[in-house]
């Protein structure tokens, strides 16, 4: 299955509550996917909207992630470490709340450690997290995603490095941060090969991705450009998806969101297409093709 989505509420949706945009991503835009953004940190989702969500979504398919705030240190000191709890914790409330499958977070950085001091860190403070959260009772799964700068943990070895070691978290395959990362490395169908190859001892029955075009210099993210006008193409990934037949949730993360979302689409509809040489295809149907 390839589900489709886009990170927060979409650009050209009117009302702009969370409620509003999953709405929008269903009825309007015909996607199955949502990614919402809880990234200012003092934000509270009202009671009532939380439950309006999580129906909504369960009566209409609509799988559901969160991404945590943004300012998260998993390797640093006491205080700093303490603080990101708090954070994760309240983002991870919420998104018990809707019925989030993950909530996306960025461990941390370097800092003064070596990479080997920061991922025994990272280790040990994502067991405490998901300590903290089978505790309180949450279903939603932490999800720590690969990024795109050199001085923050979260190499694709290092994300992998951690969710063997620690068990409930999950990966969140951040494509462009790994192409900005390795100064361009996704271009062909054997670079994005790699990755489910690397991330094959893990065992998912699901790969949530982050897609979107970007601009980067000597292995470090600037900005995230649409699709279209990044150098990472997409038609071999999708490629890869059909013909693994891999569960899979791509998130638009470009400066468009939906409207590159619809693009997703549009490039995974047009691969149907080319195997079952019909002039029609829906993204959700992959019954002749896989
Ligand atoms: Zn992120």
């Amino acid at each position: 299955m390839i589900r489709i989505g886009q990170a927060g509420i979409p650009l050209s949706c009117k009302g702009r509550t969370n409620k509003d945009g999953i709405i929008y991503t269903h009825a309007v835009l015909d996607l199955n996917a949502i990614e919402i953004q809880f990234v200012r940190g003092l934000y509270v989702m009202p009671e009532e909207e939380a439950k309006i969500i999580k129906d909504y979504s369960e009566e209409n398919d609509i799988e559901i992630h969160v991404h945590a705030p943004y300012y998260i240190n998993l390797a640093g000191g006491t205080e700093e470490t303490e603080m990101s709890f708090g954070k994760i914790m309240r983002a991870a409330q919420m998104a018990d709340d809707i019925g989030a499958k993950t909530i996306v977070i960025h461990p941390g950085f370097y800092g003064e450690n070596s990479e080997k001091k920061t991922l025994k860190l990272i280790i040990k403070h994502s067991k405490k997290l998901t300590g903290m959260l089978k505790k309180e009772k949450i279903k939603s799964k932490i999800g720590i995603e690969t990024m795109g700068k050199q001085k923050v943990f979260g190499t694709l070895d290092e994300v992998i490095e951690v969710c063997k070691n620690v068990k409930g978290v999950l990966p969140v395959i951040d494509l462009a941060h790994i192409h900005a990362r390795e100064n361009g490395s996704l271009k062909k169908r054997e670079d994005f090969e790699r990755i489910f190859e690397k991330l094959k001892p893990l065992r998912l029955k699901h790969y949530l991705m982050h897609v979107t075009g970007v601009l980067y210099e000597n292995g470090n993210e600037f900005y995230h450009l649409p699709i279209k006008r990044g150098d990472m193409p997409i038609a071999p990934l999708i490629e890869i998806i059909l013909d693994n037949n891999y569960n899979v949730t791509l998130i638009s993360e470009s400066p468009l969101l939906e409207h590159d979302a619809i693009y997703i689409r549009l490039q995974v509809e047009k691969a149907i297409m080319k195997r079952t040489e019909k002039e029609e295809a829906y993204y959700k149907d992959l019954s002749e093709v896989v």
